[in-house]
């Protein structure tokens, strides 16, 4: 295995910012899809009701017998809820509507912020999680129990941003959660990176916002910028990671190069561990 965390076990890198339609989902899903091209295993962990990383890999409500909710209340391990997508290499744990309910289910179990990381913490020390180097989490767009549940799970965050008005305003926010949780639930927790998405370069603001952006968080800027592509909003309606619709498109190129980039700074943080 060329990545993963600790020793034998796979990195849980959650995607997390609590604004809407900013990349999440399609860096959940064409990230992952680059990461099992380059020969990688990856599970995409699908926190959102709406399931559109479940959709967007092809995996349609229909067959989603089990789901992530079923992992959360208690009713399934990770590896029962596990789904193969098109994708070589790469799996599902699908969302569920249920989902939706979740947050007041869960508020009477006990440990209910770490339903997702005992979950995991099973699955990874497994001999079927073993085989994974990466489980990517895509949270929904709110700080509720959902994305609270995966920050616990995580090893580190990666917060997809995209270069609008008030950027860093919601990346301080989400900072500040990130803390909270880092203080009371999960003192490892980190931010992995910050990956700026939908960029254009035709739009002044993209520029100065990205400039402001990697002032403020130096380093955890990734280099690779997504641009704003048709071709990868289009593809999750063919049930396709852009990387399978359309390989060639500035968008997937950016995908395999943030893939790379990324096992490089994984090898880095390891060997910084070591
Ligand atoms: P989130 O999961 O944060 O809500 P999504 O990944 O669903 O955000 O993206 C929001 C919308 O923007 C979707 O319709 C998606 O297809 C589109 N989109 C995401 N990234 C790009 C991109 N680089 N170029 C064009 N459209 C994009
Ligand atoms: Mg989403």
């Amino acid at each position: 295995r060329a990545g993963g965390g600790r020793e034998g076990q796979p990195r849980v890198l959650v995607l997390a910012n609590q604004k809407g339609g900013v990349g999440k989902t399609t860096t959940a899903i064409n990230l992952g899809t680059a990461l099992a091209a380059v020969g990688e295993r990856v599970l995409v962990v699908d926190l959102d009701p709406q399931g559109n990383a479940s959709t967007g890999l092809g995996v349609d409500r229909t067959s989603r017998p089990v789901s992530a909710y079923d992992v959360l209340v208690g009713e399934a391990s990770i590896e029962e809820a596990l789904i193969d997508t098109a994708v070589p290499g790469l799996s599902l744990v699908a969302s569920s509507m249920d989902l939706l309910g979740a947050e007041l289910e869960l508020a009477d179990f006990d440990h209910r912020s770490h339903r997702l990381s005992d979950a995991l913490a099973a699955f990874t020390s497994s001999d079927a999680g073993g085989a994974f180097s990466y489980v990517l989490v895509d949270c929904p767009p709110s700080l509720n129990l959902l994305t609270i549940n995966a920050m616990v799970a995580a090893d580190a965050i990666l917060v997809p941003l995209q270069c609008e008005f008030f950027a860093l305003e919601g990346l301080s926010q989400l900072l500040r959660t990130v803390e909270r949780v880092k203080t009371s639930l999960n003192p490892d927790l980190e931010i992995q990176g910050i990956v700026l998405t939908m960029f254009d370069k035709r739009n002044n603001l993209s520029d100065q916002v990205a400039a402001d952006v990697r002032d403020y968080m130096g380093d955890k800027v990734y280099r690779t910028v997504i641009p704003r592509n048709v071709r990868i909003s289009e593809a999750p309606s063919f049930g396709k990671p852009a990387l399978v619709y359309d390989y060639k498109c500035a968008g997937s190129k950016a995908y395999m190069k943030l893939a790379s980039e990324l096992i490089q700074r994984e090898r880095t943080i390891r060997q910084a561990a070591a």
